[in-house]
């Protein structure tokens, strides 16, 4: 049906429900100015790194072996258990795509957290209940089950962005219990190299309805290659590896990812993941030593403030050449910016441009 009303040709094909959505607002898409990044939760070290064009005329294999063997080794399952994709992002859209009938099924989220479950359930034109965080930023269990009626995927984030809890075991536990056959319990473990030990990874043995995303975006300092991880029961990653594009890792990105889960890129990813905890945890007592602000304690490479005035706050940090993200917007988080952890030289220069702000503010 062709809308007459439309303002343009886009506008009058495209799908109705998605006429008027709002696309996610990506770091990169929001964009800013300054040369001190810290708003993408990104690994502020790069390096120099060599492939080979060699094998660039052919299509790349489907699950690249080298990089699915040194996943699953490095993270305890077995290949059966994985698949790779473009970053976790599109680990999210294709649990949608799969398990979810536009009109029928339903995806349960809980805010504040990550925004691609919201903006993928709309995308593909699937309902989405929202059922907040509790007041400690745990999920809700019991509104949770009584929304669960008809959902396929319930999506939570451990350690969560942009609150940096872990899940609590417990309220997990009871999630899979309830839910077992019938829903989908996803947890994002995008930052989980932060807080290893809080992995979720151990209960896939005994709950088959576990699904566990991962990337190399944060942690592994990868962002740019775009890829990300699926670990599941065989039998849930043989229903998404249906769906997925044909070729989904290109060949360089292969290439990169495998040398990344070496013994050397672990090795350099674990160093670099204990400087960074350890750079969170001087940001977090500098703040905490600051008036006029609220700090939450950590397990990503980022920290929660709630301060006087979130434009200001932003504003004075752009002054000093340093992008924050602003998670206002978010649900029950006023006035609170993102800062993720830089290098030791831009926490320096973070706490002191927030240290003037908030010594000015309130
Ligand atoms: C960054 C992030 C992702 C997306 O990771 P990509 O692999 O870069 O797509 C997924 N989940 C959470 C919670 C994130 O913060």
């Amino acid at each position: 049906m062709i809308n007459s009303n439309a303002t343009d040709l886009g506008d009058a094909l495209v799908r109705p429900g998605l006429r008027a959505l709002v696309p996610y607002e990506s770091a990169r898409r929001i964009g800013g100015s300054g040369e001190v990044w810290l708003n993408a939760n990104e690994n502020p070290y790069g390096r120099e790194l060599t492939i080979s064009a060699e094998r660039w005329h052919r299509y790349p294999d489907f699950q690249p072996p080298a990089v699915i063997e040194g996943y699953a080794r490095y993270a305890g399952v077995a290949p059966e258990q994985l698949l790779i994709s473009r970053g976790a992002d599109e680990a999210i859209e294709l649990l949608i795509r799969t398990f979810c009938e536009p009109g029928v099924d339903n995806v349960i989220y809980c805010p504040p957290t990550y925004g691609m479950y919201n903006i993928s359930s709309k995308t593909n034109l699937v309902a989405l209940t929202e059922v907040p965080l509790d007041s400690d930023f745990q999920p809700d269990v019991a509104a949770i089950l009584a929304a669960a009626a008809d959902a396929k995927l319930l999506f939570l984030c451990s350690p969560n962005n942009p609150t940096g809890h872990l899940l609590e075991r417990a309220r997990l536990l009871a999630l899979l219990d309830a839910l077992a056959g019938k829903t989908l319990v996803v947890v994002d473990e995008a930052y989980i190299e932060f807080a290893m030990d809080a992995t979720v990874v151990p209960l896939l043995a005994q709950y088959p309805h576990l699904v566990i995303t991962r990337t190399l975006s944060k942690a592994f300092g990868l962002a740019g290659i775009r890829c990300g991880f699926t670990i599941a029961a065989p039998e849930v990653i043989g229903q998404l590896a249906k769906v997925i594009a044909p070729y989904p890792v290109p060949v360089p990105v292969a290439q990169i990812a495998a040398e990344a889960l070496s013994a050397e890129g672990l090795a350099r990813m674990a160093e670099q993941v204990s400087l960074l905890n350890s750079l969170r945890a001087d940001f977090v007592s500098a703040m905490a030593a600051l008036p006029n602000v609220k700090v939450w304690a950590s397990h990503g490479n980022f920290v929660l403030l709630q301060v006087p005035d979130n434009l200001a706050c932003m504003a004075a940090a752009a002054q000093a050449g340093i992008i924050l993200r602003d998670q206002s917007k978010q649900k029950a988080l006023p006035r609170c910016v993102r800062v993720t952890i830089g290098s030791e030289e831009e926490m320096l220069r973070t706490v002191n441009a927030l240290e003037n702000y908030l010594r000015s503010a309130g």
